[in-house]
C-alpha cells in the first residue's frame, strides 16, 4: 500500500490529536501537531514581550522543532522543551490572536508543507486539507458538541497538571472557535472532499477504527 498524506481539521478540542497520533502510530507514520507551532510562536511572543503588531517582525528568532521523548513528542522552542508551557492559560488565550496574522500562518505553512514532503504523515489542525495539503488523499474533518469537547480539554488538562474551572475553559473554546473560524486568512473551514464525522457519541476507539477503515480503503485506491 503506498503512503499518503492525512490531514485532519476540526473544531478545539474534539480529539484531532489523539486521533491523528493513533493513526500515526498504526501506519507507522509522522504526527505533526500542527497547532503546537501556533503555540510555540505565541509563548514566544509571551517571553519576549513582543507585542502582535511586531511579531512579523521576530519570526526569523523562531525556531521550532518535534522530538520523541518518552513515548510522545516534545515541542522544542528554541532548544527548550516547551511541551508543558505551551498548554498554559495565557497561550490558549492569545494563540487564535496570533494565528489571524498572516506573516505566522505562511511562516509556519512553508514548515508544515516541508514536512509532508515525503508523504507517510498525519498533521491536524484547522487549515491542514484546505491549505497546507490540498492535495491530501484523506481528509477528515472533525466535530463535537461543545459541552464534550469541555469535558475532554477539562481531564486532559487536569492530567498534565493545570486545573482551569470548566467556565474558564469553555469560554476558551468558543472564543478560540469563534476567531479561527471567522479569521480572513485560511479560517477552519471542512475541505469539500473532507470525510465530515462527529464523535460525540463515539468513543476514542470507536472512532480511530472508522476512520481506519477510510484510510485503509483511500490507501489501496492510490
Ligand atoms: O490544535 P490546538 O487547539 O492546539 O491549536 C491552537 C490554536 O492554533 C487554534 O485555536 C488556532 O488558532 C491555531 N491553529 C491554526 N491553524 C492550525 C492549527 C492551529 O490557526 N493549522
Amino acid at each position: 500500500m503506498d503512503n499518503i498524506v492525512i490531514a485532519i481539521d476540526g473544531l478545539s478540542a474534539c480529539g484531532k490529536s489523539t486521533l491523528a497520533k493513533d493513526l500515526a502510530k498504526e501506519l507507522n507514520y509522522i504526527y505533526i501537531d500542527s497547532g503546537a507551532m501556533y503555540r510555540a510562536v505565541t509563548l514566544f511572543a509571551i517571553e519576549q514581550g513582543i507585542s502582535l503588531e511586531d511579531l512579523p517582525q521576530h519570526l526569523d528568532k523562531i525556531h521550532i522543532h518535534f522530538e520523541a521523548k518518552d513515548n510522545a513528542q516534545a515541542v522544542i522552542l528554541n532548544g527548550k522543551d516547551v511541551t508543558l508551557d505551551i498548554r498554559s492559560k495565557e497561550v490558549n488565550e492569545l494563540v487564535s490572536p496570533v494565528a489571524a496574522i498572516s506573516e505566522v500562518r505562511s511562516f509556519l505553512v512553508a514548515q508544515q508543507k516541508a514536512y509532508g514532503k515525503q508523504k507517510a504523515i498525519v498533521m491536524d489542525g484547522r487549515d491542514i486539507g484546505t491549505v497546507v495539503f490540498p492535495d491530501a488523499e484523506m481528509k477528515f474533518f472533525i466535530s463535537a458538541d461543545t459541552d464534550v469537547r469541555t469535558d475532554r480539554r477539562t481531564s486532559e488538562l487536569a492530567e498534565i497538571g493545570k486545573t482551569l474551572s470548566r467556565e474558564e475553559i469553555q469560554e476558551n473554546l468558543k472564543t478560540r472557535d469563534h476567531i479561527d473560524s471567522t479569521r480572513s486568512d485560511s479560517p477552519l473551514k471542512k475541505a469539500e472532499d473532507a470525510v465530515e464525522i462527529d464523535n460525540s457519541q463515539l468513543s476514542k476507539q470507536e472512532q480511530f477504527a472508522l476512520c481506519l477503515k477510510y484510510v485503509e480503503s483511500r490507501r489501496r485506491k492510490d
